[in-house]
């Protein structure tokens, strides 16, 4: 074999392999798609933003990645999407349920709208049970799939999100730990990663802030200094997730947070005052 088809197996991590991204059309979701294609995934992303998500896929520069109307929320879209995939790749290897909302941002629970909570856990929690549910359908004959949905920091935490998203991602982990024992007989891995804050439309739509002043405002308050959390960040944990080399990891919830999740500052025994 040349040296050059040596690295590139080696470095192609998911060579051959077929993956659905939901909300792939922004954020870390577009992030992702750009690094599974260059591991030599065939990409398919599932979004409602439809200009947006041509783009995307376009920027691939792979002919082989392609976009899909679909909103999560909707069966017979998750369905056709599902299908229409495995039309015409033949499999689904890999179901990235990414797409989710934040809501109207209301501390106070007397201040919250039932119809903006039902919305949030629509998007964030029937949206990855369908996409868990049909994605289980056409791996379970594979005997293999990895599943994995974003949760957040705020899926082991409470007061760091809105109280609908919090239950939102909190239900999140639930479900994926269910899936996880149910699937593992028929070879599937099912896991979740929960970023700490990173700066895409959707923080902006949740602060008001810029991307720069997001990314100013979660540094200061991150555990892990000199470092900031970007959307390749999530992409190459999702990479890992995806990948063979996760074999034999299924029912985790990957914190990429810089530790953050593992920190109570209450007493402050190693903080410095600066
Ligand atoms: P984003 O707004 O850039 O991307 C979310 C995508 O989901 C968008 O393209 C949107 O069109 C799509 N989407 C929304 N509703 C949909 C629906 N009903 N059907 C299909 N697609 C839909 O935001 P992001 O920050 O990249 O968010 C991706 C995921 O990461 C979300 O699940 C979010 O909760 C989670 N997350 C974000 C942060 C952060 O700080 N940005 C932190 C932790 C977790």
């Amino acid at each position: 074999m040349a040296t050059s088809s040596i690295v590139s197996a080696i470095t192609r991590r998911l060579d051959g392999k077929v993956a659905m991204i939901t909300g792939g059309a922004s954020g870390m979701g577009a992030c992702t798609a750009k690094v599974f294609s260059q591991h030599g995934a065939k990409v398919v992303i599932a979004d409602i933003q439809d200009e947006l998500g041509h783009s995307v896929v376009e920027k691939l520069g792979n002919t082989n990645s392609s976009y899909m109307h679909c909103d999560v929320t909707n069966e017979s879209h998750i369905r056709n999407a599902i299908d229409e995939t495995v039309a015409k790749h033949g499999k689904l290897d890999i179901m990235f349920n990414n797409a989710g909302i934040v809501g109207k941002d209301k501390s106070q629970i007397m201040d919250n709208d039932m119809a903006d909570f039902e919305r949030v856990l629509s998007v964030n929690v029937t949206g990855v049970f369908l996409g868990i549910k049909h994605a289980a359908r056409v791996m379970i004959p594979a005997r293999s799939g990895s599943i994995i949905s974003t949760a957040s920091v705020a899926s082991v935490l409470g007061g760091s999100a809105s109280h609908a998203y919090t239950c939102s991602k909190h239900a999140l982990l639930g479900l994926t730990k269910n899936a996880a024992v149910e699937l593992g007989q028929f070879g599937i891995r099912v896991n979740s990663l929960s970023p700490y804050g990173l700066a895409t439309p959707l923080a902006s739509t949740y602060t008001g802030f810029t991307a720069e002043q997001f990314e100013n405002w979660m540094s200061s308050r991150g555990n892990l200094k000199g470092v900031t959390l970007k959307g390749e960040d999530i992409a190459n944990a999702a990479l890992y997730l995806a990948s063979d080399e996760a074999k034999y990891v299924s029912g985790q919830n990957l914190c990429v947070d810089g530790g953050f999740t593992i920190v109570n500052p209450s007493l402050g025994m190693f903080y410095t005052v600066s």
